[in-house]
Parts: structure tokens; C-alpha cells; sequence
């Protein structure tokens, strides 16, 4: 028997960055979240520490995202452990950038691999627990990259974009069983992803934000917990830019 006063949410990537500020978001007494990561294990171990002191219960995996089998084992993992699954953010992501004459073909299947196929892996195993439910809320970290493109991010955006593709398919597939579906497509947000960016190139970002600077992980993390909340219940097939307006 699960108990209907106890919510379990799922975040990929949640070691850190983005992932981590939206399972601090989310952390509370009534949640057990779960959240895998791919390698750094003491980050986990920090993320793990930071949600049970917040009051949560935390389960921290390692499972790489992109490998079937694993995201197969790890939401069995969530179901055998809880007996249901009410939200999951797909967020983990990495980017291989390079100008497209110079792209590897490596290049273009990781980043498809982790953050295109990998989000319908999961998505895939979530919906059909939530499913039965009748009660779901699923939520793509995508990007503003996949809306307006970015040069030397040919393999990021065309996943980022693709994402989009996909929560609104799963949107229209879903909203009969109460299951929303939405993005949320951040711009610029300092994370570990970003650090790596030459100070001119990021410059040139920030120059194209009205709102004049980076964003924070939290500023993402606060849109993913709206969207996944009752006051969003009648929200599905959205993107939500986090951008600071460099897109609109
Ligand atoms: P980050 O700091 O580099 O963190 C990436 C997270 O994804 C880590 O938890 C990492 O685990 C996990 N991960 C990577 N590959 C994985 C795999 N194969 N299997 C499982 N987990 C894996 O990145 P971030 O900046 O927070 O980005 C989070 C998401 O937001 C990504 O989808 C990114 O594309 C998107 N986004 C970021 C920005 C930005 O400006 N930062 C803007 C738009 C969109 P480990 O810690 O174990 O490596």
C-alpha cells in the first residue's frame, strides 16, 4: 500500500547544477526523491545529505542515462521501493561543442544519446507507472539554444529542440490519463556546464540578456517545482524559457 500523503519524484543528473537545485527545491517531509548521476559520487553523496537535511528522503544512483538496461533497473528500483512515481524532471545533459565541419560523429551521438534518447528512456518508464495512476507530471530540461540555435551547438540544439518535439507528443498522448507534460528552456545559467566558457564568449551572452546576467540554477529549479505543483495543473505542452528574456 502507498501512502497518498507521500509524493516520489525522480531527477536525472541530480549530482549537481540544475539537477541539484531542483531536488533542493522539491525536498521536502512528504517526498522521497530519487535522483541518479553518472560519475561523481561524493557530489551525489553531498546532494543525498543536503535533501535529508531539508527533511526529504534521498536515494542517489548511479545509472548511466543512456544505457537502457540501467534506466530500466533504476526506475524498478523507484517503483519496487515506493510502489508509485508522481514526478520526474529529465535534466541530465552534456554538450561536445564544436563548429558542425569539425563535429565528430562521437560527438553528435553522445550528446544526442544522453540528452534526447536518454530523456525518452526515462520518460518512457515513468509513463507507464503514472499511467496507471492516472496522475503524472513530467517535465524536459531543454534549452533556449533549441529554439533559436547557437553556433558550434549543432548536436546540443538539435537535442534541446528535440526534446520540445517530444514533450509535446507526450503531452497530447498523456492528458487523458492526468499526466501534463511540459519544457522548461533555460538560457545562460552558471553550473559547471557554463564555468568552461571562454569569459569573452560569455560575455557576448550576457550581452544578449535584457535582464543583463546569467541565471542561477535555483531560478530553474523554482519554474520546474511551479510546473510541477497543483497550480499548474492545467498547464501541458509548454515551454517555459528561464532567460532572463534573451528569448522571446
Ligand atoms: P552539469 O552541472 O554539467 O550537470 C550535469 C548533470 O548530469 C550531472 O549531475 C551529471 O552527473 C549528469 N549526467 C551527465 N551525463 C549523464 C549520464 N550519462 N547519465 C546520468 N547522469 C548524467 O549541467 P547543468 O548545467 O546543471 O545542466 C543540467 C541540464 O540543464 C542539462 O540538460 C543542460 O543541457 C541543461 N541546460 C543548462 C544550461 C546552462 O547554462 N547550464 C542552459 C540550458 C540548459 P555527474 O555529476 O555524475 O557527472
Amino acid at each position: 500500500m502507498t501512502d497518498p500523503q507521500q509524493r516520489t519524484v525522480v531527477v536525472t543528473g541530480g549530482s549537481r547544477g540544475i539537477g541539484k537545485a531542483i531536488c533542493l527545491e522539491l525536498a521536502d517531509p512528504q517526498t522521497h526523491l530519487f535522483f541518479n548521476y553518472h560519475s561523481q559520487e561524493a557530489a551525489a553523496a553531498e546532494t543525498e545529505r543536503q535533501i535529508v537535511a531539508a527533511g526529504g528522503k534521498a536515494t542517489g544512483i548511479q545509472t548511466d542515462v543512456a544505457k537502457a538496461d540501467e534506466v530500466e533497473a533504476f526506475f524498478d528500483r523507484v517503483i519496487k521501493q515506493t510502489g508509485r512515481l508522481d514526478v520526474l524532471v529529465n535534466n541530465a545533459g552534456i554538450s561536445r561543442d564544436n563548429l558542425l565541419v569539425r563535429m565528430k560523429e562521437q560527438d553528435w551521438d553522445a550528446v544526442l544519446d544522453i540528452n534526447l534518447k536518454a530523456a525518452f528512456l526515462c520518460a518512457k518508464s515513468a509513463a507507464k507507472s503514472m499511467m496507471k495512476q492516472r496522475y503524472g507530471r513530467i517535465v524536459f530540461i531543454s534549452s533556449v539554444v533549441g529554439a533559436i540555435g547557437n553556433p558550434g551547438q549543432a548536436n546540443y540544439a538539435a537535442s534541446k529542440a528535440g526534446l520540445i518535439g517530444l514533450a509535446k507528443s507526450m503531452a497530447r498522448e498523456l492528458a487523458s490519463r492526468g499526466i501534463t507534460v511540459n519544457a522548461v528552456a533555460p538560457g545562460l545559467i552558471d553550473t559547471d556546464m557554463t564555468a568552461a566558457l571562454p569569459d569573452k564568449a560569455k560575455d557576448a551572452m550576457v550581452g544578449l540578456i535584457p535582464l543583463g546576467r546569467p541565471g542561477t540554477p535555483e531560478d530553474v529549479a523554482a519554474t520546474v517545482a511551479f510546473l510541477v505543483s497543483d497550480k499548474a495543473s492545467y498547464i501541458t505542452g509548454q515551454v517555459l524559457h528561464v532567460s532572463g528574456g534573451m528569448y522571446m
